[in-house]
């Protein structure tokens, strides 16, 4: 509390990030990729020219949004490109979620959208997950001022087939619909091919997963040219410069190498795949997931004690002390090395353990 804050800030949550360690850790808590960036990137940097950075960036970010036009094959016009998704999220809320009606999103999903709500005064309404922790598109047929869903979801890693969010776009025509596509190239279906037939889909998504550039801040949108009309009237009431030079010319290069790109999520999905079963072998319950974390409950000793544990071993994880997960850890998936580092310390940690291979 300060008297020189307005009067809304006193009532303000903000988002709380995961723990950026100083020291050397292994670091499973945040979802970055554990590969580096396109090997492009590091010779654009060595040449880089700083004179460059003189001159302010191009308000319209037009080269970047040129190359996700080729990449993603939609019309230049239906690209947004903003500081992260995070930013854009922010944008999206303030241009289409402020209504009379319920914002409606799933009661746990990525926990930045409450405090976009919060920040903005929007509305709303949580709709519970279905038994399987999978969001329950069928429960978000009521009226709305629009709907926010994350496929696949954080942080349960559950993705639905894009025919399910097709059927509530085609049932919520006047509504908009975000998607927030962050997971979707760690093994999830994009709604990406619904544009065309669905002016009501905004997708959001991020270079910081898949791409490898968390650092950098570039996040985007696809959607209509309505929508994307909307998010720049707000962009360019807020920041006109959200892009600097140098994010915009990485991220250029980074979407050219499709390959290293495949490579790296490839990889991703494989470390996950021998990691869930070795949780699930050290009696850990772990919701299948699409995306580049797992959510996993230990059974054989409690998840803060285990968080903890792993903690005083130099892994850190991702602990949420909520009602719903308290018991839980979500674990982001590393190299193979650093998941082997994880499974060798939780055969330290729990009861009755050590005997596996
Ligand atoms: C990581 C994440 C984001 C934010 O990504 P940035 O582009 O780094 O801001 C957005 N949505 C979800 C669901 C995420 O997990």
């Amino acid at each position: 509390m300060s008297r020189f804050w307005s009067p809304a800030l006193h009532d303000l949550t903000p988002y709380t990030p995961g723990e950026q360690p100083r020291q050397r850790l292994v670091k499973l808590n945040t979802n970055e990729n554990p590969y580096a960036p396109a090997p492009g990137v590091r010779d654009l940097l060595d040449h880089f020219d700083t004179q460059q950075l003189r001159l302010y960036p191009d308000p319209e970010s037009t080269a970047l949004r040129q190359t996700l036009a080729e990449v993603y094959q939609v019309p230049v016009e239906c690209i947004f490109v903003g500081n992260g998704s995070d930013e854009v999220l922010a944008l999206a809320f303030a241009a289409f979620f402020r209504q009379p009606e319920p914002l409606l999103m799933p009661s746990l999903s990525y926990s930045f959208y409450p405090v976009y709500c919060n920040l903005y005064g929007i509305n709303a309404e949580r709709i519970p997950l279905a038994e399987d922790w999978s969001v329950d598109l069928d429960a978000f047929d009521r009226p709305n001022g629009g709907i926010a869903i994350a496929n696949p979801n954080a942080p349960t890693g559950h993705a639905h087939k894009r025919d399910a969010i097709a059927n509530l776009l085609a049932r919520q025509k006047d509504k908009v619909v975000l998607v927030d596509e962050a997971y979707v190239d760690f093994g999830a279906e994009s709604c990406l091919p619904l544009i065309p037939e669905h002016d009501n889909l905004l997708i959001v998504s991020t270079f910081s997963k898949s791409r490898s550039l968390a650092g950098l801040r570039i996040g985007f949108a696809i959607g209509s040219r309505e929508l994307i009309e909307g998010l720049e009237r707000i962009k360019n009431a807020f920041n006109s410069y959200p892009i600097d030079r140098l994010a915009e010319q990485v991220a250029i290069v980074s979407l050219k190498d499709q390959e290293h790109f495949e490579k790296t999520r490839q990889a991703i999905i494989d470390t996950r795949t021998w990691s869930v079963e070795a949780l699930r072998q050290r009696h850990f319950d772990v919701l299948p997931s699409n995306a580049n974390f797992v959510l996993a409950r230990p059974t054989t000793r409690p998840a803060v004690e285990v968080f903890n544990a792993l903690r005083e071993q130099g892994i850190v994880v991702r602990y949420f002390n909520t009602p719903e997960l308290s018991d839980w850890l979500r674990i982001s998936i590393g190299t193979d090395d650093e998941m082997q580092q994880l499974i060798n310390a939780l055969d330290g940690i729990l009861p009755g353990e050590g005997q596996h291979p």
